[in-house]
């Protein structure tokens, strides 16, 4: 039997939570980890109609891409449109798990389903997350109390590399020092010159901890000065971020590649929508599943030829093209979502395949219902 909790900790195993913006609001919403779920549906949006499609597959467990509840909320009655969803999902015995931000920067993610869409060759992040955020400590203690000094920072979390704990790199040396004043030395005299054997530790250690591991090295080592440097490690980018760049095997005029962009998306009443000229050659691309506004500059520094994202306005638009940026194409953001629901359905059936059923909702949650085309011979021309 597989339960909530066990489907939960696969996709969480992937779309790892801490990865999620500080403002998101990820993971299980409802539901009950004990509970053994057979079918799981995935989503885009938890609305009406995929609570119903839920309930009409049987489903267990809905995992939806974008948080029900993203505000701070102090209740759900029922009478409020996100509450009424919750009673329902909770009275049919269905939890509801969102991956928003997580999903977005995992890797796999929310744009590698966009770019295999369409049929890009994805060659690395549009904007990188940073790989790592380490301290390097160095410190310089007497020989017989190295190994306890060791221990102390190995205790507080220091030395935590990957997969490998209790690293370090230490040498043997000659410490140098005069105490002067009112100094209360532990070894030597006021105004003599001591040289001391000792052993110098170098180690990395996770920059939020760097509090706690200065505070155990003070606490462990034996001098009354505690000579230590701590410096940060510049960070690399790493090959996880928001957004992705992808190359086509054959560049193609813009009005064919929106083309492509529209055959590869669920339909939807506005389609896809490109600016530029309707012949510039498109090989490169930038993707970015949602609303991609906030990355029009990043796209423009990648060189690429395009950049396919969601909810552009107007001027953000015109001033992005007018700076020689990239062509746009705007999809709608639930079609450019949408791929990622196959993906996270198939981390579930790799994990649990002979036990739960992962579907993918056909129901089209994209808030626009209609697509007038405008005519010629309107007011402007
Ligand atoms: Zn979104």
């Amino acid at each position: 039997m597989t339960t909530l909790g066990d489907v939960v900790s696969a996709l969480e195993a992937v779309y790892p939570p801490g990865t999620a913006e500080s403002w998101d609001a990820v993971g299980l919403v409802c539901g009950d980890r004990a509970e053994p779920v057979s079918t799981a549906l995935f989503c885009v949006d938890v609305t009406q109609s995929t609570v119903d499609e839920a309930v009409e597959v049987g489903a267990q467990l809905l995992v939806a891409h974008h948080p029900l509840l993203l505000r701070g909320v102090t209740g759900v009655p029922a009478d409020d449109p996100k509450g009424a969803l919750v009673h329902r999902l909770i009275r049919t015995g269905i939890g509801l798990f969102t991956a928003h931000t997580n999903a977005d920067a995992a890797n796999p993610g929310v744009s590698d389903a966009l770019a295999e869409a369409l049929g890009l060759t994805v060659t690395g992040p549009l904007t990188p997350a940073s790989d790592r955020e380490l301290d390097v400590l160095t410190t310089y203690v007497p020989r017989a109390d190295a190994e306890a000094v060791l221990a102390a920072l190995h205790a507080a979390g220091a030395g935590t590399l990957g997969d490998y704990r209790d690293t370090a790199w230490v040498v043997d040396g000659t410490g140098r020092f005069r105490p002067v004043g009112g100094a209360n030395p532990t070894i030597g005299a006021l105004g003599e010159l001591e040289q001391v054997a000792e052993t110098r530790i170098e180690i990395v250690l996770d920059r939020r901890l760097r509090a706690s591991v200065v505070a155990a090295l003070r606490a462990a080592h034996p001098y009354e000065e505690v000579a230590f440097n701590l410096n940060e490690i510049a960070a690399l980018p790493g090959d996880t971020g928001i957004g992705r760049i992808g190359e086509l095997p054959e560049p193609e005029p813009l009005r064919v590649f929106a083309d492509r962009v529209a055959a590869a998306l669920p339909a939807t009443a506005w389609g896809v929508r490109a600016a530029g000229d309707p012949e510039r050659p498109i090989r490169r691309v930038a993707v970015c599943g949602g609303s991609g506004d906030g990355y029009l500059a990043a796209a423009r520094r990648a060189g690429v030829d395009a950049y396919v994202t969601s909810d552009l306005r107007h001027h953000p638009a015109g001033d992005h093209l007018a700076a020689g940026g990239p062509a746009l194409v705007d999809v709608a953001h639930w079609a450019g979502e949408w791929p990622w629901c196959g993906q996270a359905a198939g981390v579930v059936t790799t994990a649990f395949g002979g036990t739960v059923k992962a579907l993918v909702s056909a129901r089209r949650t994209d808030p626009w219902t209609v697509g007038a085309t405008t005519k010629s011979g309107g007011p402007h021309k």
